[in-house]
C-alpha cells in the first residue's frame, strides 16, 4: 500500500497550473499575476510637490531671505513658465514644478508680505527637498510586478496607477463536492432510523473556500449506479471532483467502479493512513483542450475526508492556482503528555497548540492530544489546530518528543 509521501507525489504529479485568464483588477484580488507588468510612463511623471508652499531655486536663498511671489500652480494644472530668479511660485500638494525650480518650502515655514514671501529658516533650506522628482518611483518600462505574485491591495493600486483595468490571473479552481450514501439525509432533516445527516458537504465547501478555490455543493448521491454516474459525470465539468463515501470495499461502495466506467483513470487506491485509508484518486477525461478533472474519493467518515483533504487535495489546490509545486515540509511539534500508539499504520490524531513556539529549533511549539472516539468524531476535532502524526508502529512517545503536525490552516 502507498505511503502518504508517495500518494501526494502521485497527485503532484498529475495537477496542472490552472490556465491563466483575463480578469478585471478587482477580482484580481488575492489571486496570482500570471504576466509581468512594465510600467507604461515614469512615477511621478513631473517633479512634483509633496507639501503646499512655495517652490524655489534653492540658491536663491543663500543670498536673500525674501522672494518675489510669481505665480499659482494648483494640482491638476501645469506652470505657465519657468522660475526666474529671485522668484517663489505659490505651489500645491500634487502639482508639477515650474522649471528652474528645485525645492519646496512648506507654508508653515514662510511669511508673506505684501508681494513677497520671507522664509523663516532660510538657512536650513535643502536642495530637493519636499520634492518627488521624476520617475524617483519608477521610470517608463521599467518592470514593476512579476508572474507569480500574489495580489494584495497595493499591487492592484499600482495596477491602476499604470493604465492596467484588466490583468491575466490564475483563476480560483473550481471544486465540486459530491457527497454518496444511501443513509444520508441533508442537515435540516431528522434522521429516520439508520439515517444520518450530511455533514460532509458544508465541512468540504468551507475548507475549499478556506483554501481559496470555489466550491460547487452538489446533492446527494444515492448508493446506486446509474444515478451515481450522472452525478459524476456532472462534477468532472469543475476542476476538482471530491466524492465522499461509497470508496471502502462494502458492497455498496460503487464510487470507484462508477468513477472508472465514466472515463476517469484510477491512478491509486487506497493508502497507508489512519483515518482515511480507502483514500481513491484519478484523472477524468480532458475537458476541451484543458486537462481532466482530479477526482479524490474521500472515505465517508468526516475525519477521514477532513484528513485526506488536509494531506492531499489542499496542496493539489495549491498547485492548481500557484503553479508551484508542494508545501514546504510540515511543521514538527513536542508533545506535551506521552502517547500511546498502536497500529502498522501511520496516525493523525488530533491536536491542538498548548504553546507557540519560532521555528528556529525547527520545532512549530507544543501541542497536546485531545480526547477523540475516532474518524467518525467531529466533536473532538472542533477544539484541535490539526493532527500530530504518528509513524506506524507500536509505542509510547514520551512527553517531549517530536512528531509532524498537519495544520488545519
Ligand atoms: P462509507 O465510506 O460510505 O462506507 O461511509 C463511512 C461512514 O461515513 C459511514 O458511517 C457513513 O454513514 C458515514 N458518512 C458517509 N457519508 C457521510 C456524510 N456525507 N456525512 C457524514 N457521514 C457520512
Ligand atoms: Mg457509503
Amino acid at each position: 500500500m502507498l505511503t502518504v509521501e508517495e500518494a501526494l507525489a502521485l497527485v503532484m504529479a498529475e495537477a496542472r497550473p490552472l490556465p491563466p485568464r483575463p480578469s478585471p483588477l478587482i477580482e484580481a484580488r488575492n489571486r496570482r499575476l500570471a504576466e509581468d507588468i512594465t510600467a507604461d510612463g515614469d512615477q511621478p511623471p513631473f517633479d512634483k510637490a509633496l507639501v503646499d508652499g512655495y517652490a524655489i531655486r534653492s540658491d536663491d536663498l543663500s543670498r536673500a531671505e525674501r522672494l518675489r511671489v510669481g505665480e499659482t500652480i494648483v494640482a491638476g494644472q501645469v506652470p505657465t513658465r519657468a522660475l526666474s530668479a529671485g522668484e517663489a511660485a505659490v505651489i500645491m500638494t500634487g502639482a508639477p514644478l515650474p522649471p528652474g525650480a528645485d525645492s519646496v518650502v512648506m507654508h508653515e515655514q514662510t511669511e508673506s508680505l505684501d508681494g513677497e514671501v520671507r522664509f523663516v529658516r532660510a538657512s536650513e533650506v535643502r536642495t530637493g527637498q519636499n520634492v518627488l522628482s521624476r520617475g524617483r518611483v519608477h521610470r517608463a518600462g521599467d518592470a514593476i510586478l512579476g508572474a507569480g505574485m500574489l495580489l494584495n491591495a497595493p499591487a492592484l493600486g499600482l495596477l491602476a496607477s499604470v493604465g492596467r483595468t484588466q490583468v491575466s490571473i490564475v483563476p480560483r479552481p473550481r471544486v465540486a463536492i459530491l457527497p454518496t450514501g444511501d443513509e444520508l439525509v441533508e442537515p435540516d432533516r431528522v434522521p429516520g432510523p439508520g439515517q444520518i445527516r450530511n455533514s460532509n458537504a458544508v465541512m468540504l465547501e468551507a475548507l475549499v473556500t478556506d483554501h481559496g478555490a470555489i466550491p460547487r455543493a452538489m446533492g446527494i448521491a444515492p448508493d446506486e449506479p446509474g444515478p451515481l454516474r450522472g452525478l459524476i459525470q456532472d462534477g468532472l465539468r469543475d476542476d476538482v471532483l471530491i466524492v465522499t463515501g461509497g470508496v471502502s470495499a462494502g458492497q455498496r461502495d460503487l464510487v470507484p467502479p462508477a468513477l472508472e466506467e465514466v472515463g476517469v483513470r484510477r491512478v491509486f487506491h487506497k493508502i497507508r493512513l489512519k483515518p482515511g485509508k480507502p483514500l481513491w484518486f484519478g484523472v477524468g477525461p480532458a475537458r476541451h483542450g484543458r486537462p481532466g478533472t482530479l477526482v479524490f474519493g474521500l472515505p465517508g467518515n468526516p475525519v477521514s475526508g477532513l484528513v485526506g483533504f488536509l494531506l492531499l487535495i489542499r496542496p493539489a489546490l495549491h498547485l492548481l492556482e500557484a503553479g508551484v509545486g508542494p508545501l514546504p515540509a510540515p511543521p514538527r511539534v513536542r508533545l506535551a503528555a506521552p502517547y500511546t500508539h498502536r497500529g502498522d499504520r501511520p496516525t493523525y490524531h488530533p491536536a491542538r497548540w498548548v504553546e507557540r513556539t519560532s521555528r528556529h529549533e525547527g520545532v512549530a511549539g507544543v501541542v497536546e492530544t485531545l480526547s477523540w472516539a475516532g474518524s467518525a468524531d467531529l466533536l473532538g476535532v472542533t477544539q484541535a489546530d490539526g493532527f500530530a502524526a504518528f509513524p506506524a508502529g507500536d509505542r509510547v512517545f514520551a512527553a517531549g518528543e517530536i512528531v509532524p503536525f498537519l495544520p488545519l490552516r
